[in-house]
This record gives C-alpha cells, structure tokens and sequence, in this order.
C-alpha cells in the first residue's frame, strides 16, 4: 500500500505519520516511513538544501529539482519497499508538486503532469490524506523557518484552493481531514480511515 499525506506547512503531517507507524507495526505490518524533499539519497539532501534554503529560482527549475528528487525516492525507496509488500507511509509526494509549483507558482498542470509520469514511473498513492488548514494557522506555527514561509499569504491560499481542487478531482483517492482539530482526533480519523482500508 502506497500512503500519502498532503497538506500546507504547520498541519501536523510529519507528527501524524510517526504516529501511525508503530500503530501499524503493532498489527504486523512492515511499514516504510518516507518524505519529500530530501529521501531521494544523497541527491534528495542536496535538493532539499537547494530549494529551501538557497537564493530565489525560476519556478520551473524548482520543480524540476524536486522531480529529481522524486525520481530517486521512487526508484530507491518507494518502489522497492511496495514491491516487498510494505506500507509506504509518505509524507509529501506529487500533489504537493502540483499545489505549490502548479496551482502556487503557476506552472502548467498538463506540463507538470506529463514530466511526473516518467518521474514516478507512473506510481500513484492508493490513499492521500489531505491535512487541510487555512493558511493563516499554518503559518503561525512555523514561522519563518524556510524560503516557503516568506510567501505572501495569497501564495499560500492558492495552495490550498489547489489541494481542494486536486482533492474533489479525485474523490476516491482523497480523503480531506480538518486539520484544525486536536493532534489525538486527526490520529483518530486517520487510524478509523486505514483499518478500513487496510481490512
Ligand atoms: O513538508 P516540509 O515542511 O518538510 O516541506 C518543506 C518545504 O518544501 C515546505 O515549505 C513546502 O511547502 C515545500 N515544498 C514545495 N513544493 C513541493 C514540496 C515541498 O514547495 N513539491
């Protein structure tokens, strides 16, 4: 099983999927817990590095680093671990490429589309979770902590119209939780979610 979580900064993703590892683990499942930017190896550190942290970069280039670094992630982790019958467990994939370089940065779609096909090897999660969250909360709980978060609000809303937008495209793949609820409900709607899924 191929999971991933999307959603804004702030919305709790990395602290939700360390929580559901060891859930799964319990019910004898081996589970892969993975991110993006930066779990494509050696070239995935220096991605996130690059696009984090570095000067300002034409949008396209942007995207194409982090396709670099989803090519490796793919290729090293994400595709072996499915093919050994882990659960994938993922923490940022393609969505948050088509939300923040796509719908954020205004990249065409059907371009940024077309490169991920052969970027992913045609890899589609079963399941994303979709954290939502206005972007003014978000913001608040990290403030200032990359390039990203220097954003003009209106930046991030586009992104998280995006997400929606991406979400209602494709109901049956999607499942939006809110992610202004407590850390314990959003566990519970995720771990109900799973075991239906999983059973
Ligand atoms: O999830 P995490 O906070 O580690 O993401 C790092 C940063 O990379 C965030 O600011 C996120 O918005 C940004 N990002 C992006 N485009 C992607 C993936 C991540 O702008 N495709």
């Amino acid at each position: 099983w191929f999971i991933t979580f999307e959603g804004p900064e702030g919305a709790g993703k990395s602290t939700q999927v360390k929580l559901l590892a060891p859930w799964l683990e319990a019910q004898g499942r081996e589970v892969v817990l993975t991110r993006e930017p930066g779990n494509g190896g050696w070239l995935g550190v220096e991605v996130r590095r690059l696009v984090l942290l570095s000067e300002p970069m034409s949008p396209e280039a942007e995207y194409l680093l982090y396709s670099a670094d989803r090519a490796e992630h793919v290729r090293r982790v994400i595709a072996p671990a499915l093919a050994a019958g882990k659960v994938v467990l993922c923490d940022r994939y393609l969505d948050s490429s088509l939300a923040y370089q796509g719908y954020g940065r205004g990249l065409d779609l059907g371009w940024l589309r077309a490169v991920a096909v052969g970027v992913t090897q045609g890899l589609k999660p079963h399941r994303t979770f979709l954290l939502d969250l206005p972007p003014e909360v978000g913001l608040a709980r990290f403030a200032g902590r990359d390039r990203l978060e220097r954003e003009p609000l209106e930046f991030h809303q586009r992104v998280r119209a995006g997400y929606l937008e991406l979400a209602k495209a494709e109901p049956q793949r999607f499942v939006v939780l809110d992610a202004t609820q407590s850390p314990e409900a959003i566990q519970a709607e995720l771990r109900s979610h799973l075991s239906t899924l999983l059973r």
